[in-house]
């Protein structure tokens, strides 16, 4: 799933807050679970956090001096044990309950309105996390777990308020990823400025001690060069992803599926209009479109 705003009143790139919990009501009706990307990408297989991706844990192994913050990662055991201050206080990547189906909630953008502290720094009710944060009291089996694609210039705005935000999206189990920095066209620029695009959004995100080895294609647009998205080195740092996210229109196909491709991952956005999410969810109900169920 591919939400951007969430605002008092519905337009064509923003949920109304009433009808994200509308949709968080009919996925969780349907028998949707949310996992994070990587989870769903390890194969909706409850794995632990520490073991990633074939592409990144090659990306750690190469850079033996890899130092986002003051993590030491070329001494631990586990890469993301050290790559996260208090690892014991990630909660576990949730196991699908048999008979669930898995969903994938990301963020694009890193509008205020996904993410927004009141005065007082308590959670906004309004905000999307806010009005997840209280669904997820009344349903504690669809807790707030999201893959956010920030923009280091904009983050939710709130500069104060970053820590305090990044340690709460911490204890709640949900990802960073990279949607660049200046959100371009890829496919217009020259391979040098691609790199510079992701190299530089990849070291924002792990400054922060994150682990940022997904991408949301700004405007679903690839770079000319695809072969950049899965690995490239630049100033001797070796960058790549392990998921790359479209556009939406499409729901995502099952990892275990061939044809199964990590590097063009559809979503479906979250709008009531043609191929958006109340069509899919539709489509389900009506038993033309089989998502994937645990066993
Ligand atoms: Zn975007």
């Amino acid at each position: 799933l591919e939400y951007h705003k969430v605002l008092p009143k519905e337009s064509r790139w923003g949920r109304s807050a009433a009808n994200f919990r509308r949709d968080l009501q009919n996925l969780f009706d349907a028998g949707f679970r949310p996992v994070t990307l990587n989870a769903f990408l390890d194969g909706m297989m409850s794995r632990p956090p520490g073991l990633l991706g074939p592409i990144c844990d090659k990306m750690l192994a190469d850079e033996r001096a890899y130092t986002p913050g003051t993590a030491k990662v070329a001494e631990a055991v586990d890469p993301w044990a050290a790559l996260f201050p208090s690892p014991k206080d990630d909660p576990p990547e949730m196991s699908l309950p048999p008979g669930a189906m898995p969903v994938v909630f990301t963020f694009d953008d890193s509008d205020k309105s996904q993410f927004r502290l009141l005065p007082d720094g308590s959670l906004d009710p309004n905000c999307a996390v806010g009005v997840w944060t209280d669904f997820a009291r009344k349903h504690p089996d669809f807790p707030v777990r999201a893959t956010f694609y920030v923009l280091p210039d904009v983050m939710w705005t709130q500069h104060k308020w970053w820590t305090k935000k990044l340690q709460m999206l911490r204890e709640w189990g949900c990802e960073l990823g990279c949607h660049t920095v200046t959100h371009p066209v890829l496919k217009r620029l020259t391979d040098e400025r691609v790199k510079w695009e992701i190299a530089n959004s990849v070291d924002f995100i792990e400054k922060l001690g994150f682990f940022p080895n997904t991408m949301a294609l700004p405007y679903g647009v690839a770079p000319k060069n695809r072969a950049l998205l899965k690995g490239f080195r630049y100033h001797g740092k070796t960058y790549g992803f392990r998921g790359v996210l479209l556009g939406g229109a499409a729901p995502a196909r099952q990892v275990t599926v061939k044809g199964f491709n990590p590097y063009k991952i559809q979503r479906i956005q979250g709008i009531d209009a043609f191929l958006g999410l109340s069509y899919w969810l539709n489509r389900v109900r009506e038993g033309k479109v089989h998502p994937y169920v645990a066993p």
